[in-house]
Protein backbone atom coordinates (compact mmCIF):
# COMPACT_ATOMS: atom_id res chain seq x y z
CA UNK A 1 0.00 0.00 0.00
CA UNK A 2 1.29 3.31 -0.52
CA UNK A 3 1.17 6.05 1.86
CA UNK A 4 -0.39 9.14 0.26
CA UNK A 5 1.67 11.69 2.46
CA UNK A 6 4.71 10.60 1.35
CA UNK A 7 7.08 12.86 -1.33
CA UNK A 8 6.10 12.27 -4.27
CA UNK A 9 9.08 12.69 -7.36
CA UNK A 10 8.26 15.54 -9.37
CA UNK A 11 8.54 15.92 -13.04
CA UNK A 12 10.36 19.15 -13.69
CA UNK A 13 6.54 20.61 -15.02
CA UNK A 14 5.04 19.87 -12.02
CA UNK A 15 7.70 22.46 -10.36
CA UNK A 16 5.93 25.71 -10.21
CA UNK A 17 8.33 28.07 -11.55
CA UNK A 18 8.47 31.82 -11.80
CA UNK A 19 8.76 34.21 -14.77
CA UNK A 20 12.07 34.76 -13.68
CA UNK A 21 13.45 31.63 -14.01
CA UNK A 22 13.58 30.74 -10.01
CA UNK A 23 11.41 28.63 -8.31
CA UNK A 24 8.36 29.65 -6.34
CA UNK A 25 9.37 30.36 -2.65
CA UNK A 26 13.14 29.51 -3.31
CA UNK A 27 15.38 31.05 -0.75
CA UNK A 28 18.77 29.77 -1.74
CA UNK A 29 20.10 27.35 -4.35
CA UNK A 30 23.61 26.43 -5.11
CA UNK A 31 25.81 23.80 -6.80
CA UNK A 32 26.48 20.82 -4.49
CA UNK A 33 30.61 20.45 -4.20
CA UNK A 34 29.09 16.79 -2.94
CA UNK A 35 27.46 16.10 -6.47
CA UNK A 36 28.24 18.51 -8.22
CA UNK A 37 24.09 18.94 -8.88
CA UNK A 38 22.18 21.98 -8.37
CA UNK A 39 20.25 22.51 -5.49
CA UNK A 40 17.19 24.44 -4.20
CA UNK A 41 15.92 25.53 -0.76
CA UNK A 42 12.53 25.72 -1.46
CA UNK A 43 9.72 27.99 1.45
CA UNK A 44 6.27 25.94 0.62
CA UNK A 45 4.11 28.21 2.00
CA UNK A 46 5.07 30.73 -0.50
CA UNK A 47 2.79 28.93 -3.65
CA UNK A 48 0.47 26.90 -2.83
CA UNK A 49 1.20 24.38 -5.87
CA UNK A 50 3.90 23.34 -3.55
CA UNK A 51 0.87 21.62 -1.50
CA UNK A 52 2.09 22.57 1.24
CA UNK A 53 1.30 20.54 4.74
CA UNK A 54 1.92 20.36 8.33
CA UNK A 55 5.64 19.16 9.45
CA UNK A 56 6.98 19.85 5.91
CA UNK A 57 6.98 23.59 5.04
CA UNK A 58 10.62 23.54 3.72
CA UNK A 59 11.28 21.66 0.43
CA UNK A 60 14.98 21.19 -1.29
CA UNK A 61 15.19 20.17 -4.52
CA UNK A 62 17.24 18.35 -6.77
CA UNK A 63 16.62 20.32 -10.16
CA UNK A 64 18.94 17.80 -12.16
CA UNK A 65 16.23 14.33 -11.06
CA UNK A 66 13.36 16.93 -9.78
CA UNK A 67 13.66 14.58 -6.28
CA UNK A 68 11.79 16.82 -3.69
CA UNK A 69 11.81 16.55 -0.11
CA UNK A 70 10.20 18.02 2.72
CA UNK A 71 11.38 19.27 6.25
CA UNK A 72 10.00 19.96 9.14
CA UNK A 73 12.46 23.23 9.73
CA UNK A 74 14.52 25.84 7.54
CA UNK A 75 17.21 24.79 10.14
CA UNK A 76 17.18 21.31 9.34
CA UNK A 77 16.16 21.73 6.12
CA UNK A 78 19.02 24.08 5.82
CA UNK A 79 21.50 21.75 7.47
CA UNK A 80 20.94 18.70 4.48
CA UNK A 81 20.23 20.66 1.52
CA UNK A 82 23.72 20.88 0.29
CA UNK A 83 24.03 16.95 0.84
CA UNK A 84 21.69 15.41 -2.15
CA UNK A 85 23.19 11.95 -1.57
CA UNK A 86 20.90 11.98 1.57
CA UNK A 87 17.88 12.79 0.10
CA UNK A 88 17.95 12.19 -3.46
CA UNK A 89 18.90 8.56 -4.95
CA UNK A 90 20.20 9.20 -7.73
CA UNK A 91 22.71 11.48 -6.71
CA UNK A 92 23.51 8.65 -3.91
CA UNK A 93 23.79 6.31 -6.83
CA UNK A 94 26.16 8.60 -8.95
CA UNK A 95 28.20 9.45 -5.46
CA UNK A 96 28.52 6.19 -4.90
CA UNK A 97 29.76 5.36 -8.35
CA UNK A 98 32.22 8.05 -8.47
CA UNK A 99 33.57 6.64 -5.22
CA UNK A 100 33.87 3.44 -6.17
CA UNK A 101 36.34 4.44 -9.62
CA UNK A 102 38.69 6.16 -7.32
CA UNK A 103 41.17 4.17 -6.51
CA UNK A 104 42.43 3.88 -2.51
ZN1 LIG B 1 19.83 14.34 -7.54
Amino acid sequence: MSDPTLPKELLPDDVPMQDDGYYAGEKERHRSRETGTVVVLIDAQADRRWNPRPGGRWITLCREHGRLTRWPSLGIARSWYAYPSIWCGACDQRLARREGSVPG
